[in-house]
This record gives C-alpha cells, structure tokens and sequence, in this order.
C-alpha cells in the first residue's frame, strides 16, 4: 500500500525537483558569470571571492537536487537513507533534497537537510542574486 503512493507521488516530485533544478542552475549561471566579471576586475578581489563561495554553494545544491531526482528515479525518493524510514510529507515539501528523517538528520546534523535552507538564507540577504530568493522561497513554502 505505501509502496504504491510512493510511486503514485513519484511525478510529483519529480516535477517540483525539476523546477527547483532549474532555478538552481540558472541561480548557479548568475553567479559564475558574476564571479568572472568580478574576478576580472583586480580592484574587486573580495567580491570574487564572495561570489565563488556562493557559487560553489550554488552547485553543491544543484549537485544534491540532482541527486534527489535521481533516487525518484531509483524509486527510493522519500526514504531515509540512515534508517529507511519514510521521510515526512512536510519535510519534503520544504526541503525535497532530504535524505534523512528528522531523527537521523538531527542525529547527523548533514548538510543536505535544513541546513542547506539557512545557507540560502544567508547568502540572499547578502546579495545581488534574485534567483537565489527565489530558489530560497520555493524551498519555504
Ligand atoms: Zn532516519
């Protein structure tokens, strides 16, 4: 029985980790561009050095949503990975990237749960990216 919803929700997920895909890419896109036009530029070092952070952020997180289409795929999206348990709906809703339930991801504070969310935070405050907002409220709501 939850065998099938997994794979009944399946598209679903996949759909939304596309869509978060693309944002991120294009969030990722911005920000080399950005780092090329500032690392250019010799008088700019500190934000070249800013923006590669962030874009190095900004592929570990296409790297991760990647990685989440790639266990729909498998049809092992949803589950821990620590203890095999289904990840709740809502913490997939806020953040489909989850590998791990609550319990384990509390456990293991890793760094492909919440945890990626507030870096968003963090890095959209200091910025220039809108995509970057973007990417960071799709992931709230
Ligand atoms: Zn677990």
């Amino acid at each position: 029985m939850r065998r099938e919803d997994d794979r009944r929700s399946a598209p679903r997920w996949r759909a939304v980790l596309e869509a978060r895909w693309r944002i991120r890419l294009q969030e990722l896109t911005e920000l080399s561009m950005a780092y090329h036009g500032a690392a250019s530029d010799d008088s700019d070092d500190r934000r070249a050095r800013r923006l590669l952070h962030r874009a190095v952020a900004a592929r570990q997180r296409l790297a991760d949503t990647e990685e989440a289409l790639g266990r729909v795929t498998a049809g092992v999206f949803g589950r821990c990975e620590q203890c095999g348990a289904l990840i709740p709906e809502v913490l997939l809703a806020a953040a489909p990237e989850s590998r791990y339930c609550a319990r384990c991801a509390g456990a293991a504070t890793g760094p492909l749960t919440a945890g990626a969310l507030a870096t968003d935070t963090g890095t959209a405050a200091a910025g220039t990216a809108s995509a970057g907002t973007l990417a960071t409220g799709a992931g709230r709501r």
